[in-house]
């Protein structure tokens, strides 16, 4: 036993006293729980043992239920925080996404994505399509797995990231504000060629991807085809250099299907079921997003 177990160069758990502790050794034991920041034991420390011994387990598998309580209060919290550290717009998760809906969405794949081994291998994934088909929901609920199996995840949406950057820049902070955008183990870019972007955006994006570049996954949802990129950033270099290092560990979807928010109108009346589909939807469609 250290030094720092034993005040007053006493032992605290000593042999002599298996019913239980004296009153100034309990105290001392909740203060090493707080020192040792183990919390959720120290709360519930008399209710934990009365179960244990309720249940008539072993000292191994008393403190295996000791240990157990702390690390799902702490994983618990963690989540709490992670969530709110990642500034989601709204709460989606992908128990609430409708395969049945005319998508082209493959539920095992998202599944499969939700496992967050995509994020561990620092791969990238673009979400690709029309408006209103699914992608900020998706990017939402997998952020939100991602948390919850412990990455640190921020999302943005695109315009707001790099007019953080291009400002950045200005006031000579850009290194700061790069290094912010790299540290999360996943960064969200939502809604990447709804609008136009400032000039020089994408050489801003692209020391973004390059820092990031096998290091942490990006995730983007985008209404445009990579073929259009160039546009997108008015720039067809820069856009090449950009999707080089963003696909070359990457997954893409492509969505396609009818838009969720119109389907829902039409399915109230709101809109005649003989009315145009997809492509006229598409340009109805607010560029704002979920
Ligand atoms: P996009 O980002 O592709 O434009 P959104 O994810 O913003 O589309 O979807 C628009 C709205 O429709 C959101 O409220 C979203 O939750 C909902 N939505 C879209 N697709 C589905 C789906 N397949 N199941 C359930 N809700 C959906
Ligand atoms: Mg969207």
């Amino acid at each position: 036993m250290s030094d720092a177990m034993k005040p007053h160069g006493r032992e605290v758990c000593r042999e002599e006293i298996p019913e239980g502790l004296t009153v100034p050794e309990d105290e001392r034991l909740r203060a090493m729980l707080t020192r040792l920041k183990l919390t959720a034991i120290r709360e519930r420390l008399d209710t934990l043992l009365d179960e244990a011994a309720g249940k008539g387990l072993s000292f191994r598998q008393t403190f295996y239920h000791l240990c157990r309580t702390e690390v799902e209060h702490k994983d618990a919290r963690r989540t709490v925080m992670g969530m709110s550290i990642a500034h989601f717009p709204c709460v989606r998760d992908l128990e609430g996404f409708d395969y049945g809906a005319r998508t082209s969405v493959d539920r095992r794949q998202m599944e499969e994505l939700s496992a967050g081994r995509w994020i561990a291998g620092g791969e990238n994934l673009l979400f690709l399509g029309p408006p209103g088909v699914g992608k900020t929901h998706l990017a939402i609920a997998l952020g939100r797995k991602a948390i919850e199996r412990g990455y640190t995840t921020l999302f943005t949406n695109a315009v707001s990231l790099l007019t953080q950057l291009v400002r950045a820049q200005g006031e000579g902070k850009l290194e700061e504000r790069l290094a912010w955008y790299a540290k999360p183990k996943l960064l969200i870019v939502d809604e990447l060629g709804y609008l136009p972007l400032e000039s020089g955006a994408g050489h801003l994006f692209f020391q973004l991807v390059s820092r990031r570049y096998e290091r942490g996954s990006l995730l983007i949802t985008s209404n445009r085809a990579v073929g259009e990129w160039g546009m997108v950033f008015d720039d067809a270099v820069v856009a090449t250099a950009i999707l080089d290092r963003l696909l070359h560990h990457s997954i893409v979807v492509t969505i396609r299907g009818e838009s969720y928010r119109l389907r829902e109108k039409r399915r109230s009346g709101m809109i005649r079921n003989d009315a145009p589909d997809t492509a006229a939807e598409t340009a109805k469609e607010t560029p704002a997003g979920i």
